[in-house]
Protein backbone atom coordinates (compact mmCIF):
# COMPACT_ATOMS: atom_id res chain seq x y z
CA UNK A 1 0.00 0.00 0.00
CA UNK A 2 0.90 3.35 -0.82
CA UNK A 3 0.43 6.25 1.88
CA UNK A 4 -0.01 10.17 0.84
CA UNK A 5 -0.62 12.67 3.12
CA UNK A 6 -1.79 9.77 5.82
CA UNK A 7 -4.56 8.30 3.58
CA UNK A 8 -3.91 4.46 2.05
CA UNK A 9 -4.20 4.26 -1.67
CA UNK A 10 -5.27 1.02 -2.80
CA UNK A 11 -3.99 0.48 -6.19
CA UNK A 12 -4.52 -3.28 -6.44
CA UNK A 13 -7.86 -4.64 -5.43
CA UNK A 14 -8.17 -6.06 -1.70
CA UNK A 15 -6.69 -9.38 -1.29
CA UNK A 16 -4.59 -9.10 -4.00
CA UNK A 17 -1.38 -10.90 -2.80
CA UNK A 18 2.13 -9.55 -3.79
CA UNK A 19 5.57 -10.70 -2.79
CA UNK A 20 9.01 -8.93 -3.58
CA UNK A 21 12.03 -8.90 -3.71
CA UNK A 22 14.63 -12.22 -2.39
CA UNK A 23 11.23 -13.49 -0.83
CA UNK A 24 9.37 -13.63 -4.36
CA UNK A 25 12.39 -15.42 -5.87
CA UNK A 26 12.79 -17.81 -3.28
CA UNK A 27 9.62 -18.87 -3.78
CA UNK A 28 9.90 -19.77 -7.15
CA UNK A 29 12.83 -21.20 -7.32
CA UNK A 30 11.54 -23.66 -4.45
CA UNK A 31 8.87 -24.39 -6.69
CA UNK A 32 10.72 -25.10 -9.53
CA UNK A 33 12.89 -27.17 -7.45
CA UNK A 34 9.83 -28.99 -6.11
CA UNK A 35 8.63 -29.83 -9.68
CA UNK A 36 12.44 -31.15 -10.59
CA UNK A 37 12.78 -33.68 -7.50
CA UNK A 38 8.54 -34.88 -8.63
CA UNK A 39 10.99 -36.39 -11.68
CA UNK A 40 14.14 -36.52 -10.94
CA UNK A 41 13.58 -40.29 -9.57
CA UNK A 42 13.09 -41.74 -12.52
CA UNK A 43 16.00 -39.99 -14.91
CA UNK A 44 17.51 -43.36 -16.57
CA UNK A 45 17.41 -47.03 -17.29
CA UNK A 46 17.63 -48.02 -13.61
CA UNK A 47 15.08 -44.35 -12.56
CA UNK A 48 11.45 -46.12 -11.11
CA UNK A 49 8.29 -45.39 -12.29
CA UNK A 50 5.51 -43.36 -11.27
CA UNK A 51 1.89 -44.35 -10.64
CA UNK A 52 -0.53 -41.58 -11.21
CA UNK A 53 -3.89 -41.67 -9.69
CA UNK A 54 -6.33 -38.69 -10.78
CA UNK A 55 -9.68 -38.07 -9.17
CA UNK A 56 -12.01 -40.00 -11.02
CA UNK A 57 -9.26 -43.10 -9.91
CA UNK A 58 -7.66 -43.46 -13.25
CA UNK A 59 -4.32 -44.62 -12.91
CA UNK A 60 -1.35 -43.97 -15.48
CA UNK A 61 2.30 -46.17 -14.61
CA UNK A 62 4.76 -44.02 -16.07
CA UNK A 63 8.74 -43.68 -16.36
CA UNK A 64 8.04 -40.30 -18.76
CA UNK A 65 8.92 -37.16 -17.34
CA UNK A 66 6.39 -35.02 -19.62
CA UNK A 67 3.56 -37.42 -18.68
CA UNK A 68 3.67 -36.85 -14.95
CA UNK A 69 3.72 -33.03 -14.98
CA UNK A 70 0.74 -33.28 -17.13
CA UNK A 71 -0.81 -35.86 -15.13
CA UNK A 72 -0.41 -33.93 -12.17
CA UNK A 73 -2.03 -30.78 -10.87
CA UNK A 74 0.27 -27.73 -10.75
CA UNK A 75 -0.70 -24.34 -9.37
CA UNK A 76 2.20 -22.25 -8.71
CA UNK A 77 2.63 -20.08 -11.62
CA UNK A 78 6.55 -20.88 -11.15
CA UNK A 79 6.21 -24.50 -10.98
CA UNK A 80 4.11 -24.12 -14.31
CA UNK A 81 6.73 -22.97 -16.00
CA UNK A 82 9.07 -26.00 -15.65
CA UNK A 83 6.01 -28.18 -16.53
CA UNK A 84 6.02 -25.51 -19.67
CA UNK A 85 9.59 -26.75 -20.21
CA UNK A 86 8.70 -30.68 -20.41
CA UNK A 87 6.02 -29.51 -23.11
CA UNK A 88 8.18 -27.99 -25.39
CA UNK A 89 11.10 -30.30 -25.25
CA UNK A 90 8.34 -33.17 -25.65
CA UNK A 91 7.36 -31.65 -28.93
CA UNK A 92 11.29 -30.20 -29.68
CA UNK A 93 13.11 -33.36 -29.50
CA UNK A 94 10.35 -36.10 -28.20
CA UNK A 95 12.76 -37.23 -25.07
CA UNK A 96 14.59 -35.68 -22.62
CA UNK A 97 12.24 -34.36 -20.91
CA UNK A 98 12.96 -35.54 -17.94
CA UNK A 99 16.92 -34.11 -18.21
CA UNK A 100 15.32 -30.69 -19.20
CA UNK A 101 13.65 -30.48 -16.02
CA UNK A 102 16.36 -31.70 -13.86
CA UNK A 103 18.35 -29.39 -15.86
CA UNK A 104 15.98 -25.96 -14.81
CA UNK A 105 15.66 -26.92 -11.76
CA UNK A 106 19.47 -27.65 -10.76
CA UNK A 107 20.19 -24.29 -12.42
CA UNK A 108 18.04 -22.38 -10.68
CA UNK A 109 19.19 -24.31 -6.82
CA UNK A 110 22.09 -23.23 -7.86
CA UNK A 111 21.58 -19.62 -8.66
CA UNK A 112 20.04 -19.37 -5.05
CA UNK A 113 23.09 -19.98 -3.60
CA UNK A 114 24.39 -17.35 -5.55
CA UNK A 115 21.91 -14.97 -4.85
CA UNK A 116 22.34 -15.38 -0.89
CA UNK A 117 26.26 -14.29 -1.86
CA UNK A 118 24.90 -11.24 -3.50
CA UNK A 119 25.35 -11.79 -6.87
CA UNK A 120 22.81 -9.91 -8.58
CA UNK A 121 20.55 -12.12 -10.55
CA UNK A 122 20.61 -10.09 -13.95
CA UNK A 123 24.52 -11.30 -13.64
CA UNK A 124 23.50 -14.74 -13.22
CA UNK A 125 21.21 -14.84 -15.74
CA UNK A 126 23.64 -13.50 -18.05
CA UNK A 127 26.57 -15.73 -17.03
CA UNK A 128 23.56 -18.40 -17.65
CA UNK A 129 23.18 -17.48 -21.16
CA UNK A 130 26.80 -17.75 -22.17
CA UNK A 131 27.46 -21.03 -20.55
CA UNK A 132 24.21 -22.25 -22.52
CA UNK A 133 25.78 -20.94 -25.76
CA UNK A 134 28.92 -22.81 -25.16
CA UNK A 135 27.54 -25.84 -23.77
CA UNK A 136 25.77 -26.17 -27.38
CA UNK A 137 28.76 -25.46 -29.32
CA UNK A 138 30.85 -28.14 -27.21
CA UNK A 139 27.57 -30.67 -28.23
CA UNK A 140 28.32 -29.65 -32.16
CA UNK A 141 31.66 -30.84 -31.52
CA UNK A 142 31.95 -34.14 -30.05
CA UNK A 143 28.91 -35.04 -32.40
CA UNK A 144 28.68 -37.36 -35.21
CA UNK A 145 27.70 -37.38 -38.26
CA UNK A 146 24.83 -40.07 -39.20
CA UNK A 147 23.60 -40.72 -42.56
CA UNK A 148 19.62 -42.09 -43.05
CA UNK A 149 21.35 -45.25 -44.24
CA UNK A 150 23.02 -45.63 -41.18
CA UNK A 151 20.19 -48.13 -39.88
CA UNK A 152 22.58 -49.53 -36.86
CA UNK A 153 23.67 -46.40 -35.42
CA UNK A 154 19.80 -45.31 -35.59
CA UNK A 155 18.64 -48.93 -33.63
CA UNK A 156 20.97 -47.62 -30.86
CA UNK A 157 19.20 -44.37 -30.67
CA UNK A 158 16.09 -45.86 -30.49
CA UNK A 159 17.38 -48.40 -27.91
CA UNK A 160 19.07 -45.37 -25.69
CA UNK A 161 15.21 -43.59 -25.88
CA UNK A 162 13.83 -46.98 -25.14
CA UNK A 163 15.88 -48.24 -21.99
CA UNK A 164 14.69 -46.38 -19.71
CA UNK A 165 11.16 -47.03 -19.91
CA UNK A 166 9.21 -50.32 -18.61
CA UNK A 167 8.70 -51.91 -22.26
CA UNK A 168 12.75 -51.98 -22.48
CA UNK A 169 12.40 -55.85 -22.23
CA UNK A 170 11.02 -55.71 -25.98
CA UNK A 171 13.29 -53.00 -26.75
CA UNK A 172 15.03 -54.64 -29.75
CA UNK A 173 11.73 -55.54 -31.90
CA UNK A 174 9.77 -52.19 -30.95
CA UNK A 175 13.73 -50.27 -31.82
CA UNK A 176 13.85 -52.10 -34.91
CA UNK A 177 9.72 -50.78 -35.92
CA UNK A 178 10.48 -47.21 -35.00
CA UNK A 179 13.59 -47.53 -37.07
CA UNK A 180 11.83 -49.02 -40.06
CA UNK A 181 9.06 -46.99 -39.93
CA UNK A 182 10.75 -43.55 -39.29
CA UNK A 183 13.35 -44.68 -42.24
CA UNK A 184 10.04 -45.60 -44.62
CA UNK A 185 8.31 -41.98 -44.16
CA UNK A 186 11.80 -39.88 -44.05
CA UNK A 187 11.44 -37.70 -47.37
CA UNK A 188 14.32 -36.51 -49.20
CA UNK A 189 14.62 -32.24 -49.41
CA UNK A 190 15.84 -30.55 -52.38
CA UNK A 191 19.12 -29.87 -50.34
CA UNK A 192 19.57 -33.77 -48.92
CA UNK A 193 18.10 -33.45 -45.84
CA UNK A 194 15.11 -35.16 -44.39
CA UNK A 195 12.04 -34.29 -42.82
CA UNK A 196 9.95 -36.62 -41.50
CA UNK A 197 6.15 -35.92 -40.80
CA UNK A 198 5.26 -38.11 -37.52
CA UNK A 199 1.77 -38.00 -39.17
CA UNK A 200 2.55 -40.54 -41.12
CA UNK A 201 2.96 -42.93 -38.67
CA UNK A 202 -0.33 -44.18 -37.68
CA UNK A 203 -0.05 -45.68 -33.91
CA UNK A 204 -2.99 -48.35 -33.33
CA UNK A 205 -3.48 -49.94 -30.04
CA UNK A 206 -4.97 -52.94 -29.20
CA UNK A 207 -4.96 -54.85 -25.76
CA UNK A 208 -4.58 -58.22 -25.86
CA UNK A 209 -1.88 -60.60 -26.63
CA UNK A 210 1.91 -59.65 -25.76
CA UNK A 211 4.04 -57.14 -26.66
CA UNK A 212 6.07 -59.72 -28.71
CA UNK A 213 2.93 -59.09 -31.17
CA UNK A 214 3.53 -55.50 -31.68
CA UNK A 215 3.84 -55.10 -35.68
CA UNK A 216 4.92 -52.66 -38.61
CA UNK A 217 2.23 -52.66 -40.73
CA UNK A 218 2.81 -51.01 -44.51
CA UNK A 219 -0.10 -49.23 -45.00
CA UNK A 220 -2.95 -47.98 -42.86
CA UNK A 221 -5.53 -50.01 -40.09
CA UNK A 222 -8.76 -49.65 -39.45
CA UNK A 223 -10.22 -50.42 -36.34
CA UNK A 224 -13.75 -52.15 -37.78
CA UNK A 225 -14.45 -55.49 -39.71
CA UNK A 226 -16.10 -55.74 -42.88
CA UNK A 227 -19.79 -55.30 -42.53
CA UNK A 228 -21.40 -58.28 -44.36
CA UNK A 229 -19.60 -61.91 -44.14
CA UNK A 230 -20.50 -62.56 -47.86
CA UNK A 231 -17.86 -59.92 -49.05
CA UNK A 232 -14.49 -60.91 -49.69
CA UNK A 233 -11.94 -60.92 -46.61
CA UNK A 234 -9.29 -60.20 -49.05
CA UNK A 235 -9.18 -57.51 -51.73
CA UNK A 236 -6.13 -57.60 -54.60
CA UNK A 237 -5.24 -54.38 -56.00
CA UNK A 238 -8.11 -53.26 -53.99
CA UNK A 239 -9.61 -49.90 -56.15
CA UNK A 240 -10.82 -47.88 -52.55
CA UNK A 241 -14.59 -45.72 -52.97
CA UNK A 242 -13.99 -43.30 -49.38
CA UNK A 243 -17.33 -41.91 -49.19
CA UNK A 244 -18.85 -39.50 -46.11
CA UNK A 245 -22.33 -40.46 -47.25
CA UNK A 246 -24.96 -43.17 -45.82
CA UNK A 247 -25.69 -46.14 -48.36
CA UNK A 248 -29.10 -45.82 -46.71
CA UNK A 249 -32.84 -44.37 -47.75
CA UNK A 250 -33.34 -41.21 -45.87
CA UNK A 251 -36.19 -41.95 -43.41
CA UNK A 252 -38.73 -38.27 -43.57
CA UNK A 253 -38.61 -36.39 -41.16
CA UNK A 254 -42.40 -35.56 -40.83
CA UNK A 255 -44.59 -38.53 -39.95
CA UNK A 256 -45.78 -38.92 -43.24
CA UNK A 257 -48.88 -41.14 -43.46
CA UNK A 258 -49.15 -43.45 -46.37
CA UNK A 259 -52.07 -45.12 -47.21
CA UNK A 260 -52.04 -48.67 -48.70
CA UNK A 261 -55.40 -49.79 -50.28
CA UNK A 262 -54.19 -52.43 -52.16
CA UNK A 263 -51.19 -55.04 -51.89
CA UNK A 264 -49.29 -54.67 -54.85
CA UNK A 265 -49.27 -50.84 -53.91
CA UNK A 266 -47.05 -52.02 -50.12
CA UNK A 267 -44.62 -54.33 -52.91
CA UNK A 268 -43.94 -50.66 -55.01
CA UNK A 269 -43.43 -48.96 -52.07
CA UNK A 270 -40.93 -51.67 -50.69
CA UNK A 271 -39.54 -51.73 -53.92
CA UNK A 272 -39.14 -48.21 -54.36
CA UNK A 273 -36.69 -48.37 -51.68
CA UNK A 274 -35.32 -51.32 -52.30
CA UNK A 275 -34.20 -49.83 -55.87
CA UNK A 276 -32.94 -46.81 -54.30
CA UNK A 277 -30.44 -49.25 -52.68
CA UNK A 278 -29.66 -50.91 -55.41
CA UNK A 279 -28.78 -47.85 -57.25
CA UNK A 280 -26.78 -46.56 -55.00
CA UNK A 281 -24.43 -49.50 -54.84
CA UNK A 282 -24.58 -49.79 -58.48
CA UNK A 283 -23.05 -46.49 -58.62
CA UNK A 284 -20.17 -47.88 -55.78
CA UNK A 285 -19.84 -50.81 -58.78
CA UNK A 286 -19.73 -48.33 -61.71
CA UNK A 287 -16.98 -46.63 -60.33
CA UNK A 288 -14.87 -49.86 -60.52
CA UNK A 289 -14.60 -49.70 -56.75
CA UNK A 290 -13.62 -53.13 -55.12
CA UNK A 291 -13.66 -51.96 -51.72
CA UNK A 292 -15.81 -49.01 -49.64
CA UNK A 293 -15.40 -47.08 -46.98
CA UNK A 294 -18.11 -44.99 -45.90
CA UNK A 295 -18.25 -42.74 -42.93
CA UNK A 296 -21.38 -43.23 -42.15
CA UNK A 297 -24.00 -46.16 -42.37
CA UNK A 298 -24.66 -48.73 -45.04
CA UNK A 299 -27.77 -50.34 -44.83
CA UNK A 300 -28.57 -53.87 -44.05
CA UNK A 301 -29.75 -54.43 -47.81
CA UNK A 302 -26.74 -52.41 -49.40
CA UNK A 303 -24.78 -54.58 -47.79
CA UNK A 304 -26.08 -57.31 -49.43
CA UNK A 305 -25.84 -55.83 -52.57
CA UNK A 306 -22.37 -54.99 -51.59
CA UNK A 307 -21.44 -58.80 -50.55
CA UNK A 308 -23.16 -59.85 -54.00
CA UNK A 309 -20.82 -57.17 -55.59
CA UNK A 310 -17.98 -58.59 -54.29
CA UNK A 311 -17.28 -55.37 -52.81
CA UNK A 312 -15.43 -55.17 -49.16
CA UNK A 313 -17.52 -52.36 -47.13
CA UNK A 314 -16.78 -51.27 -44.03
CA UNK A 315 -19.03 -48.26 -42.17
CA UNK A 316 -18.99 -45.62 -39.87
CA UNK A 317 -15.14 -45.11 -39.98
CA UNK A 318 -13.92 -42.50 -38.25
CA UNK A 319 -13.21 -38.98 -39.62
CA UNK A 320 -9.54 -39.04 -38.85
CA UNK A 321 -9.08 -42.61 -40.35
CA UNK A 322 -10.86 -41.38 -43.22
CA UNK A 323 -8.44 -38.83 -44.12
CA UNK A 324 -5.60 -41.31 -43.27
CA UNK A 325 -6.73 -43.45 -46.00
CA UNK A 326 -6.93 -40.31 -48.43
CA UNK A 327 -3.38 -39.33 -47.60
CA UNK A 328 -2.39 -43.49 -48.27
CA UNK A 329 -4.54 -44.36 -51.15
CA UNK A 330 -4.83 -41.20 -52.66
CA UNK A 331 -8.01 -41.19 -52.92
CA UNK A 332 -10.75 -38.40 -52.59
CA UNK A 333 -13.69 -38.38 -49.61
CA UNK A 334 -16.69 -38.01 -51.92
CA UNK A 335 -19.75 -36.19 -50.21
CA UNK A 336 -22.48 -37.20 -52.82
CA UNK A 337 -22.57 -40.61 -53.85
CA UNK A 338 -23.77 -40.16 -56.77
CA UNK A 339 -20.98 -37.89 -58.05
CA UNK A 340 -18.46 -40.96 -57.18
CA UNK A 341 -16.41 -42.08 -60.48
CA UNK A 342 -12.94 -43.94 -61.42
CA UNK A 343 -11.17 -40.37 -60.47
CA UNK A 344 -12.00 -40.39 -56.69
CA UNK A 345 -11.07 -44.11 -56.38
CA UNK A 346 -7.75 -44.82 -54.70
CA UNK A 347 -5.27 -48.20 -54.70
CA UNK A 348 -3.83 -50.44 -52.31
CA UNK A 349 -2.31 -53.52 -53.37
CA UNK A 350 -3.46 -55.74 -50.49
CA UNK A 351 -6.58 -55.44 -47.70
CA UNK A 352 -7.75 -58.06 -45.51
CA UNK A 353 -9.63 -58.38 -42.53
CA UNK A 354 -7.37 -59.83 -39.75
CA UNK A 355 -8.50 -61.09 -36.24
CA UNK A 356 -6.46 -59.13 -33.73
CA UNK A 357 -7.71 -60.27 -29.83
CA UNK A 358 -11.68 -60.50 -30.22
CA UNK A 359 -11.78 -58.33 -32.87
CA UNK A 360 -11.18 -57.98 -36.68
CA UNK A 361 -9.87 -55.29 -37.80
CA UNK A 362 -8.79 -54.28 -41.72
CA UNK A 363 -6.05 -53.65 -42.49
CA UNK A 364 -4.82 -51.55 -46.20
CA UNK A 365 -1.48 -52.42 -47.37
CA UNK A 366 0.80 -51.63 -49.93
CA UNK A 367 -0.65 -48.11 -50.43
CA UNK A 368 -0.08 -45.75 -53.66
CA UNK A 369 1.85 -43.37 -51.25
CA UNK A 370 4.60 -45.69 -50.07
CA UNK A 371 5.10 -42.85 -47.01
CA UNK A 372 2.34 -44.59 -44.94
CA UNK A 373 3.26 -47.60 -41.97
CA UNK A 374 1.33 -48.24 -38.97
CA UNK A 375 2.49 -49.28 -36.05
CA UNK A 376 0.11 -51.96 -34.09
CA UNK A 377 0.86 -51.96 -30.45
CA UNK A 378 0.03 -54.87 -28.54
CA UNK A 379 -0.09 -55.70 -24.58
CA UNK A 380 -1.37 -57.67 -21.59
CA UNK A 381 -2.92 -54.59 -20.05
CA UNK A 382 -4.45 -51.32 -20.93
CA UNK A 383 -1.09 -49.88 -19.33
CA UNK A 384 1.13 -52.19 -21.05
CA UNK A 385 -0.19 -50.98 -23.74
CA UNK A 386 -0.12 -46.74 -23.66
CA UNK A 387 3.43 -46.82 -21.79
CA UNK A 388 4.15 -49.00 -25.08
CA UNK A 389 2.67 -46.55 -27.11
CA UNK A 390 4.39 -43.91 -25.17
CA UNK A 391 8.04 -45.99 -25.35
CA UNK A 392 7.75 -45.58 -29.03
CA UNK A 393 6.47 -42.13 -29.25
CA UNK A 394 10.04 -41.14 -27.90
CA UNK A 395 11.70 -43.67 -29.54
CA UNK A 396 10.34 -42.77 -33.22
CA UNK A 397 10.60 -39.49 -32.21
CA UNK A 398 14.78 -39.82 -31.54
CA UNK A 399 15.02 -41.44 -34.65
CA UNK A 400 13.49 -38.94 -36.46
CA UNK A 401 15.40 -36.14 -35.01
CA UNK A 402 18.46 -37.72 -35.38
CA UNK A 403 17.63 -38.38 -39.16
CA UNK A 404 16.51 -34.64 -39.77
CA UNK A 405 19.73 -33.36 -38.04
CA UNK A 406 22.15 -36.41 -39.21
CA UNK A 407 24.11 -36.02 -35.72
CA UNK A 408 24.45 -37.92 -32.41
CA UNK A 409 26.11 -37.44 -29.09
CA UNK A 410 27.24 -40.04 -26.81
CA UNK A 411 24.66 -40.54 -23.55
CA UNK A 412 24.61 -41.68 -19.86
CA UNK A 413 26.30 -38.32 -18.93
CA UNK A 414 28.67 -38.24 -20.85
CA UNK A 415 28.37 -35.37 -22.82
CA UNK A 416 26.92 -33.57 -20.17
CA UNK A 417 30.33 -34.03 -18.24
CA UNK A 418 32.23 -33.10 -21.72
CA UNK A 419 29.88 -29.69 -21.17
CA UNK A 420 31.32 -29.06 -17.53
CA UNK A 421 34.83 -29.70 -18.48
CA UNK A 422 35.42 -26.83 -20.88
CA UNK A 423 32.17 -24.51 -19.16
CA UNK A 424 34.90 -24.60 -16.22
CA UNK A 425 37.91 -23.85 -18.64
CA UNK A 426 35.98 -21.33 -20.65
CA UNK A 427 34.65 -19.42 -17.42
CA UNK A 428 38.32 -18.69 -15.98
CA UNK A 429 38.70 -16.64 -19.57
CA UNK A 430 35.43 -14.82 -18.86
CA UNK A 431 36.43 -13.47 -15.37
CA UNK A 432 34.38 -11.40 -12.93
CA UNK A 433 30.67 -12.32 -10.92
CA UNK A 434 29.60 -13.84 -14.35
CA UNK A 435 32.34 -16.50 -14.19
CA UNK A 436 30.70 -17.58 -10.74
CA UNK A 437 27.50 -18.06 -12.71
CA UNK A 438 29.24 -20.35 -15.67
CA UNK A 439 30.90 -22.72 -13.39
CA UNK A 440 27.54 -23.22 -11.75
CA UNK A 441 26.22 -23.62 -14.87
CA UNK A 442 28.66 -26.57 -15.29
CA UNK A 443 27.88 -28.37 -11.93
CA UNK A 444 24.22 -28.14 -12.95
CA UNK A 445 25.06 -30.06 -16.21
CA UNK A 446 27.25 -32.85 -13.69
CA UNK A 447 23.69 -33.32 -12.08
CA UNK A 448 22.78 -35.08 -15.36
CA UNK A 449 25.83 -38.46 -14.31
CA UNK A 450 25.07 -37.39 -11.00
CA UNK A 451 21.19 -38.47 -10.83
CA UNK A 452 22.23 -41.30 -13.13
CA UNK A 453 24.31 -42.60 -10.71
CA UNK A 454 21.98 -42.15 -7.85
CA UNK A 455 19.16 -43.49 -9.36
CA UNK A 456 21.09 -46.86 -10.27
CA UNK A 457 22.08 -46.85 -6.26
CA UNK A 458 25.67 -46.35 -6.76
CA UNK A 459 28.31 -43.45 -5.30
CA UNK A 460 27.53 -40.47 -7.44
CA UNK A 461 30.44 -38.61 -5.48
CA UNK A 462 33.13 -41.44 -6.28
CA UNK A 463 31.71 -42.13 -10.16
CA UNK A 464 31.67 -38.55 -10.82
CA UNK A 465 35.70 -38.00 -9.39
CA UNK A 466 36.07 -40.84 -11.71
CA UNK A 467 34.19 -39.51 -14.48
CA UNK A 468 36.17 -35.94 -14.73
CA UNK A 469 39.34 -38.15 -14.19
CA UNK A 470 38.07 -39.90 -17.67
CA UNK A 471 37.09 -36.83 -19.71
CA UNK A 472 40.08 -34.86 -18.34
CA UNK A 473 42.25 -37.85 -20.26
CA UNK A 474 40.48 -37.18 -23.43
CA UNK A 475 37.99 -40.12 -23.12
CA UNK A 476 34.80 -37.84 -24.27
CA UNK A 477 32.62 -40.81 -24.67
CA UNK A 478 32.80 -41.46 -20.63
CA UNK A 479 29.73 -42.24 -19.08
CA UNK A 480 27.89 -44.06 -16.67
CA UNK A 481 27.39 -47.69 -16.73
CA UNK A 482 24.61 -47.73 -14.71
CA UNK A 483 24.44 -51.87 -15.20
CA UNK A 484 27.93 -52.22 -13.98
CA UNK A 485 28.13 -49.91 -11.62
CA UNK A 486 31.40 -48.00 -13.24
CA UNK A 487 32.36 -45.68 -15.63
CA UNK A 488 32.69 -47.29 -19.54
CA UNK A 489 32.65 -45.63 -22.90
CA UNK A 490 28.92 -45.37 -23.87
CA UNK A 491 29.73 -45.55 -27.41
CA UNK A 492 31.08 -49.02 -26.51
CA UNK A 493 28.22 -49.39 -24.41
CA UNK A 494 25.54 -48.31 -27.58
CA UNK A 495 23.96 -45.53 -25.87
CA UNK A 496 23.93 -42.76 -28.61
CA UNK A 497 21.19 -40.37 -28.67
CA UNK A 498 20.63 -37.30 -31.21
CA UNK A 499 22.32 -33.89 -30.56
CA UNK A 500 18.97 -32.25 -30.64
CA UNK A 501 17.75 -33.88 -27.23
CA UNK A 502 20.83 -32.33 -25.42
CA UNK A 503 20.79 -29.03 -27.36
CA UNK A 504 17.11 -28.04 -26.45
CA UNK A 505 17.27 -29.77 -23.09
CA UNK A 506 19.91 -26.75 -22.21
CA UNK A 507 18.07 -24.20 -24.01
CA UNK A 508 14.72 -24.82 -22.78
CA UNK A 509 15.86 -25.28 -19.55
CA UNK A 510 18.12 -21.93 -19.22
CA UNK A 511 15.39 -20.21 -20.84
CA UNK A 512 12.97 -21.31 -17.72
CA UNK A 513 15.64 -20.59 -15.30
CA UNK A 514 16.66 -17.09 -16.37
CA UNK A 515 12.93 -16.11 -16.99
CA UNK A 516 12.29 -17.71 -13.34
CA UNK A 517 15.27 -15.69 -11.82
CA UNK A 518 14.26 -12.20 -13.69
CA UNK A 519 11.01 -12.12 -11.31
CA UNK A 520 11.60 -10.22 -8.57
CA UNK A 521 7.76 -9.54 -7.80
CA UNK A 522 4.75 -11.69 -7.78
CA UNK A 523 1.46 -10.00 -7.48
CA UNK A 524 -1.20 -12.70 -7.81
CA UNK A 525 -5.03 -11.94 -8.01
CA UNK A 526 -7.55 -13.10 -4.97
CA UNK A 527 -8.37 -16.67 -6.29
CA UNK A 528 -5.25 -17.54 -8.27
CA UNK A 529 -2.59 -19.73 -6.92
CA UNK A 530 -1.46 -17.65 -4.23
CA UNK A 531 2.49 -17.39 -4.13
CA UNK A 532 4.05 -18.35 -1.02
CA UNK A 533 0.57 -19.76 -0.05
CA UNK A 534 0.46 -23.33 -0.98
CA UNK A 535 3.58 -23.31 -2.59
CA UNK A 536 6.37 -25.33 -0.96
CA UNK A 537 8.64 -23.17 0.46
CA UNK A 538 6.61 -20.42 1.17
CA UNK A 539 8.50 -17.42 1.72
CA UNK A 540 7.83 -17.17 5.89
CA UNK A 541 10.22 -14.21 7.64
CA UNK A 542 11.25 -13.75 3.86
CA UNK A 543 11.66 -10.24 3.48
CA UNK A 544 8.87 -8.36 1.34
CA UNK A 545 7.24 -12.07 1.14
CA UNK A 546 3.16 -12.02 1.25
CA UNK A 547 2.06 -8.40 1.73
CA UNK A 548 -1.48 -7.97 1.77
CA UNK A 549 -2.56 -5.27 -0.03
P1 LIG B 1 14.46 -38.34 -20.30
O1 LIG B 1 13.01 -38.07 -20.03
O2 LIG B 1 15.31 -37.18 -19.98
O3 LIG B 1 14.71 -38.91 -21.63
P2 LIG B 1 15.11 -40.95 -19.31
O4 LIG B 1 14.53 -41.59 -18.11
O5 LIG B 1 14.71 -41.46 -20.63
O6 LIG B 1 14.85 -39.41 -19.20
O7 LIG B 1 16.68 -41.06 -19.17
C1 LIG B 1 17.55 -40.53 -20.10
C2 LIG B 1 18.97 -40.60 -19.61
O8 LIG B 1 19.39 -41.95 -19.45
C3 LIG B 1 19.91 -39.97 -20.61
O9 LIG B 1 20.86 -39.20 -19.93
C4 LIG B 1 20.56 -41.18 -21.26
O10 LIG B 1 21.84 -40.88 -21.76
C5 LIG B 1 20.62 -42.13 -20.10
N1 LIG B 1 20.75 -43.52 -20.55
C6 LIG B 1 19.98 -44.21 -21.39
N2 LIG B 1 20.43 -45.48 -21.55
C7 LIG B 1 21.53 -45.58 -20.78
C8 LIG B 1 22.46 -46.64 -20.50
N3 LIG B 1 22.34 -47.84 -21.05
N4 LIG B 1 23.47 -46.38 -19.66
C9 LIG B 1 23.59 -45.17 -19.08
N5 LIG B 1 22.76 -44.15 -19.29
C10 LIG B 1 21.74 -44.34 -20.13
MG1 LIG C 1 14.13 -40.72 -22.44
Amino acid sequence: MMQSGGTPIFVLKEGTRRERGKGAQFNNIAAAKAVADAVRSTLGPRGMDKMLVDSLGDVVITNDGVTILKEIDIEHPAAKMLVEVAKTQDEEAGDGTTTAVILAGELLKRAEDLIEQNIHPTVIASGYRLASEKAREVLEKIATKISVKDMDTLKKVAMTAMSSKSASGHKDLLSDISVKAVSTVAEQRADDSYFVDDDNIQIVKKQGGSIADTELVDGIIVDKERVHPGMPAQVDNAKIALVDAALEVKKTEIDAKIEITDPTQLQAFLSEEEDMLKRMVETVKKSGATMLFSQKGIDDLAQHYLAKADIYAVRRVKKSDMEKLAKATGGKIVTKLDELSKDDLGYAKLAYEKKIGDDSMTFVTGCKNPKAVSILIRGGTEHVVDEVERSLEDSTSVVAVAIEDGKVVTGGGSSATEIALALRDHASTVGGREQIAIEAFADAMESIPRTLAENAGLDPIDLLIELRKEHKKGNKNAGINVFAGKVSDMKKENVIEPIRVGSQAISSATDAAVMILRIDDVIAAKSGGAPGGKGPGAGEGDEGAGEDF
